[in-house]
């Protein structure tokens, strides 16, 4: 059994995104699906066309931190134990693939900050300017609204007073009034005909995020996990999904009460705050699970067979 599911972000998801969204799954499960013989490329091929695309929130299109400047995180994880990831990348869109390089070329497991950008250079990738002049127009009337709100006694993403003069508070109605800024990470998981595992995820995060926030994206186990049995990919508030190792937790209730993969993300997701998370989960014997509760998730997933391209917004 093959098969391959892509998703887009979780979150308030407008009809006339969620069309463009769509779109772009229909081209990223084609381009994953091009190299299905290998979970792992399947995984990465279907993510770099969302990174390449400028649509989503991650590589070209990535959104802006505070200071104006896109940072991107990004982790892959095979079922057979490997791991690469990076995190603060400014060094060139392509996060996936240089997450690829930390797993093949590295000892190591997660690359950040200026280090990843001296690693992707001498892994060759060029250097090229992230994001898109949309992201860079939104980003200014945001940072002004966002400034307006200065003062206000600051909360954490998942609604917990914090003592620092945050911008959370002003953040989360800015979250409100544009509902589009919280989605659009993407991410993929491809079973191949050996029964391979493998998931990828990529972001550049939160919109207005503090310079030097690190993603659930890149951490294995949060957004981003794969075992012998299981992979899945995670969106929505990275504070929440960190918090709760969501991926990790995830597999550990269907490894322990064989409740199925879908219920068994319904479950763990119940227990997160309202309106946070969303997963994409695939095992080893092709059933996959599309769980969240936010509004929406922009997911597709193709196997084998006739007609078998599935898109939707759940
Ligand atoms: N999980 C991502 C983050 O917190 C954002 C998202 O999935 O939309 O960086």
């Amino acid at each position: 059994m093959r098969r391959l599911i892509v998703h887009g972000g979780a979150g308030r998801i407008t009809p006339e995104h969620g069309e463009e969204a769509l779109r772009g799954l229909r081209s990223a499960l084609d381009a994953g699906w091009g190299e299905i013989d290998d979970a792992t490329e399947a995984a990465v091929a279907a993510v770099r066309w969302m990174e390449d695309s400028g649509k989503f929130n991650c590589g070209r299109g990535a959104v802006l931190n505070l200071r104006g400047r896109a940072e991107l995180d990004a982790a892959l994880v095979t079922g057979r134990g490997e791991a690469g990831a990076v995190s603060n990348l400014t060094w060139t869109p392509r996060a996936i693939a240089v997450a690829r390089k930390v797993m093949e070329e590295t000892p190591h497991v997660l690359l950040c900050g200026r280090g990843v950008d001296r690693f992707a250079k001498a892994m060759g990738f060029p250097k090229e300017r992230i994001g898109t002049s949309a992201r860079r127009k939104l980003y200014l009337e945001l940072r002004r609204d966002l400034e307006k709100g200065k003062g206000d006694r600051g909360r954490w993403s998942d609604g917990r007073p914090s003592r620092h003069p945050a911008w959370w508070t002003p953040l989360r109605k800015l979250v409100r009034e544009h509902p589009e800024l919280l989605h659009g990470t993407v991410g993929a998981v491809a079973l191949d005909a050996k029964g391979r595992l493998a998931a990828a995820t990529s972001t550049g995060g939160i919109f207005l995020k503090m310079e030097g926030r690190v993603s659930d994206s890149s951490l294995v186990g949060c957004g981003t996990y794969a075992g012998t049995d299981l992979g899945i990919s995670a969106t929505g508030i990275g504070e929440v999904i960190i918090r709760h190792m969501l991926t990790r937790s995830i597999a550990e209730r269907y490894r322990l009460r064989h409740e199925g993969v879908q219920a068994a993300a319904e479950r763990t997701i119940a227990q997160m705050p309202d309106d946070s998370v969303g997963i994409v989960a695939l095992d080893r014997k092709g059933r996959f699970a599309v769980a969240r509760n936010t509004s929406n998730i922009a997911w597709g997933s193709r196997s084998e067979g006739t007609s078998s391209v599935r898109c939707g917004l759940e």
